[in-house]
């Protein structure tokens, strides 16, 4: 019987794994993992998110082996090397997850065309998203843009059953294993001081600490930015080292459990629409006028936290620090750029993108999408105000403190807009831009170019 060769790509795990169970229906099995070259290098490398990969492939190596198999690791051009592993070792079946992007989607084609001349299959299976994308569509068979109708469908859709790990794994004799690389092997930036550790294991660690410790009070306290009790798996859901159903089918019916799952069907939501509209990465889904705004200084200062708001720096400087941002901050620095300052959102979610260790294109481009008001919110006119914002979320100015050092023994009465004086004597900047003139100017702009 010939092997079988699973392709982990964002799902890196051995829980509920249905491309991995599939291929152990064959004697042996091949799991490879192909480091891209046209994403592990060139200019829009992150180096947070690399660390991440790497960490995680190390521990699923880990997991394989338990299991009596390892990782086998290549690097190159995908499709070349997917080819090169199958042919070598005889197989004739290739199993992995199915994916959303363009690029992913580009990919499994070639690949399959590839299979076709050299007489292998290549099959998809689920598992990036609790339901598969083209499974909740409107009443007349089109994707959902709105996301309180597409909530309701996907509650009520039937949810596959989690597939448990497998228990024993062989591979086929004499194959090269290859090695999980060195973050230096592959790049030279340096990744953020404080980032959270890859792997199923964590991922797993992370989510039984947090369901006993957050899970409740979520509804709660999920825009608390000081409290920081959201759950962090948003890395471990976008590698794949957590099983997004999985997570879902456990926590649904514990106390908190349908809010948190609320949020795990946003995720899903912009995976299905970014399946089915790809030039959404790049293009907005409703064009609003094109903003004038560059990678001129004003951007600059978002990106360095530097602008004399104090949540957006803290906020910007969270990012640096951690390669993560709250969600609720994320919100008020995106509206900042793209409604105060005028910068188009694709310059905001590239800089993201640089940093975030949970940076996903569907999440990313169509969050930014959605806070500049291109994309899928209901009033794409909401502009977040960051004082106000501040003075709700963080009433006490503990999140700008943990990040906005200078600011750190200032009264909690001056925090969120100090005085002039407070400003200078510390050496944080003064506003860049006034956030009521700057939004007369936004209204203006956009009401000559409202295209719904
Ligand atoms: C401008 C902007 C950019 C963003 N970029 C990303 C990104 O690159 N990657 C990413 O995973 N999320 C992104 N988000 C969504 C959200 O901010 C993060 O998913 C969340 O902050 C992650 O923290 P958490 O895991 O503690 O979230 P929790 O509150 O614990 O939520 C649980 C999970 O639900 C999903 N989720 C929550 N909110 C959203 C949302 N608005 N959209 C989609 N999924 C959501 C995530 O998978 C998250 O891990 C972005 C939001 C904005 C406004």
């Amino acid at each position: 019987m010939s092997p079988a060769i699973v392709v982990f790509t964002r799902d890196l795990r051995v829980r509920d794994h249905p491309a991995l169970i599939a291929a152990c229906e064959a004697q042996h099995v091949v799991p490879l993992f192909v480091l891209d070259d046209a994403l592990v290098s060139g200019l829009h490398v992150c180096a947070n998110r690399l660390q991440f990969l790497i960490q995680s492939l190390a521990d699923l190596d880990v997991s394989l082996r338990e299991r009596g198999a390892a990782l086998v690791v290549r690097r190159g051009r995908w499709v070349d090397e997917v080819a090169r592993v199958v042919r070598d070792c005889g197989g004739d079946t290739v199993h992995l997850s199915d994916d959303v992007s363009g690029y992913a989607n580009a990919r499994h084609d070639r690949l399959r065309m590839v299979g076709a001349r050299q007489g292998f299959a290549v099959i998809t299976h689920p598992g990036v998203t609790v339901v598969p994308p083209g499974a909740v569509l409107t009443g007349s068979g089109t994707t959902y843009l709105m996301f309180t109708p597409f909530y309701r469908r996907w509650n009520d859709a039937v949810w596959r059953n989690p597939v448990p790990a497998p228990k024993r794994l062989s591979l086929p004799a004499g194959i090269d294993l290859g090695s999980v690389p060195t973050l230096a092997a592959l790049t030279d930036i340096t990744p953020s001081p404080e980032l959270p550790a890859g792997g199923e294991l964590a991922g797993l660690a992370r989510m039984r600490t947090w369901t006993s410790d957050g899970l409740a009070g979520y509804a709660e306290a999920h825009n608390d930015v000081a409290a920081d009790m959201t759950s962090h798996c948003s890395p471990y859901l976008h590698f794949g080292c957590l099983s997004p159903l999985e997570v879902a089918t456990r926590l649904r019916d514990r106390a908190g459990g349908v809010a948190f799952v609320r949020q795990l069907c946003w995720r899903d939501f912009f995976h299905h629409l970014l399946a089915a509209r790809p030039e959404l990465t790049r293009r907005d889904l409703r064009a609003r006028g094109i903003p004038s705004g560059t990678e001129d200084e004003a951007f600059a200062a978002w990106c360095e936290g530097q602008t004399g708001y104090p949540l957006v720096d803290a906020g910007m400087r969270q990012l640096q620090r951690e390669g993560f941002i709250h969600n609720r901050v994320r919100m008020v620095v995106a509206s900042f750029l793209t409604k105060d300052l005028d910068v188009p959102w694709q310059l905001g979610a590239r800089h993201f993108m640089s940093l975030l260790v949970d940076g996903d294109l569907a999440n990313n481009q169509l969050n930014w999408q959605w806070a500049a008001g291109t994309g899928t919110d209901t009033n794409p006119h909401r502009i977040f105000n960051p004082t106000r914002q501040s003075e709700r979320f963080d009433p006490d100015g503990i999140y700008i403190r943990r990040y906005v050092t200078e600011l750190a023994d200032l009264d909690t009465a001056m925090i969120h807009n100090p005085p002039d004086l407070e400003r200078t004597q510390r050496g944080y900047p003064p506003k860049l831009i006034d956030h009521a003139e700057a939004i007369a100017h936004y209204r203006t702009r956009t009401a000559a170019n409202v295209s719904n």
